[in-house]
């Protein structure tokens, strides 16, 4: 996770940013980071675990806890941040080798949430990244590295993370000063809220190979940023600036940056109907819309494989003019004006609570109760099984929604019938209503 990699410009979970477009860096530069509700849910998850294993305990212990993320914000651990966080917790932990007979003992060398040199990649003096865990298995064989992933987004592959193997090739150098040798690494990404964990093991020599190459995306981003002041706002900027869905998710240039708009403006005017007969009048005030039924699906496919960027370049604009508004710059054209007021609540709970004594309300007026989640059931219930058993038959989960994913997805796609297909063919002649008496 990334709460490490403040000191690193260059950082592992920027990797897939500035090893594609080397203008990141220098583009990014003097832009704060803007907070944002998943990444301040994110960075409790990665808390809430990181306490599970210092306290030798589970995700339970801290239901209802507030993880403070900054000044002034606190995120709450709910039913399904101990459930998923547990999960998590529970994959470490047999990675680690938990010994039955001794929970909390690990077979293999476990380490959580430790600082990792990444400077002998990326060039940066004294960068390190923070890996969420890393283990030396007891024979020292095998090096694993672990990602927790709390987003709900699309699923992030461990095939070619390279996130993973920087913070591999790091923990690789912590081993080798232990004196491991270990002969592979094993990459596991725990997405925990859409899928269970995926690994990707590569001998050690692969390792190697892979973060040569990103050594050399890392110097030319280096150099881009060297030399920023004689190329961005220039005409010569957008030879420095790659837009791809990947690499530009998580730059902080994504609204101001000019190469993206271009992208995202060509994608949008490319995305009209090619073929003359698919045109309306042109001549009209509004563009012609193709009607959903005559769009032909590899028109769609191509369009959709633009949509995350657009989609991406969208949020980025609000948000950025919304930031401009907010600190009293101008934006021509917009305004700020006020919402909806949100949900009432007590200043002060406690002094609300002593009001509603001293005026004798009785106790079922003044609380509401809450049955405790399966989650947390199931460890309240762990040292008696028989009861658990007979609660979890009270258990019902949902079928999870259908989405759209691309052809690459490791999930088994759902086939479904075209419609057309579940009803009889009613074009074949009907029976005769004589030979059926
Ligand atoms: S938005 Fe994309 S193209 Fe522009 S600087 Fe960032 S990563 Fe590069």
């Amino acid at each position: 996770m990334a709460a490490d990699e403040y000191h690193a410009k260059w950082s592992p979970s920027g990797a897939a940013g500035w090893s594609t477009c080397v203008g990141k860096i220098a583009m990014e530069d003097g832009l704060d980071d803007q907070p944002s509700s998943y990444a301040d849910e994110g960075t409790a998850a990665h808390t809430v675990a990181t306490w599970c294993f210092e306290q030798t305990t589970d995700a339970a212990a801290f239901a209802g806890r507030y993880v403070p993320i900054r000044p002034g914000v606190t995120v709450e651990v709910d039913d399904e941040m101990v459930e998923y966080v547990q999960a998590y917790v529970d994959a470490i932990r047999q990675y680690a080798g938990e010994k039955p007979e001794s929970p909390f003992d690990f077979e293999h060398e476990l380490n959580v949430e430790q600082d990792v040199p990444i400077d002998h990649i990326t060039g940066e003096d004294g960068a390190t990244g923070r890996a969420d865990a890393w283990i030396l298995t007891a024979d020292g064989e095998e090096l694993q590295v672990h990602d927790l992933k709390y987003g709900r987004g699309e699923p992030v592959s461990a095939e070619g993370n390279l996130q993973l193997l920087m913070y591999a090739s790091g923990a690789l150098r912590v081993a080798e000063l232990l004196g491991a040798e270990p002969k592979h690494v094993r990459m596991v990404i725990h997405q925990v809220r859409t899928s269970g964990p995926d690994e990707w093991v590569i001998p050690i020599h692969e390792l190697q190979e892979r973060i040569s190459y990103l050594r050399v995306g890392a110097a030319r981003s280096y150099d881009a940023y060297e030399c920023r002041a004689t190329w961005i706002g220039t005409p010569g900027e957008a030879d420095y600036l790659n837009p791809s869905e990947k690499g530009c998710r998580w730059c902080k240039a994504k609204a101001t940056c000019s190469a993206l708009r271009d992208v995202v403006v060509q994608t949008v005017f490319q995305s009209l109907p090619a073929t003359p007969e698919e045109f309306d009048d042109l001549t009209a005030d509004t563009p012609a819309v193709v009607p959903q039924q005559s769009a032909p699906s590899a028109w769609l496919a191509s369009s959709m494989e633009k949509v995350g960027l657009v989609e991406d370049w969208c949020k980025a604009v609000r948000a950025e003019t919304e930031r401009r508004l907010l600190a009293g710059e101008k934006v021509p054209g917009y305004k700020l004006v006020q919402g909806r007021k949100p949900a009432r609540k007590w200043a002060d709970a406690e002094q609300a609570e002593q009001a509603m004594k001293s005026m004798r309300l009785k106790a079922d007026e003044m609380y509401t109760k809450k049955v405790i989640s399966p989650t947390v059931a199931e460890k309240v219930l762990a040292p008696t099984p028989r009861r658990w058993k007979k609660l979890e038959a009270l258990i019902v989960q949902g079928e999870p929604p259908l989405s759209v994913a691309p052809q690459n997805d490791q999930r088994q796609a759902v086939e479904v019938k075209p419609v057309i297909e579940e009803f009889d063919d009613l074009t074949t002649e009907a029976p005769n209503v004589d030979d059926l008496i």
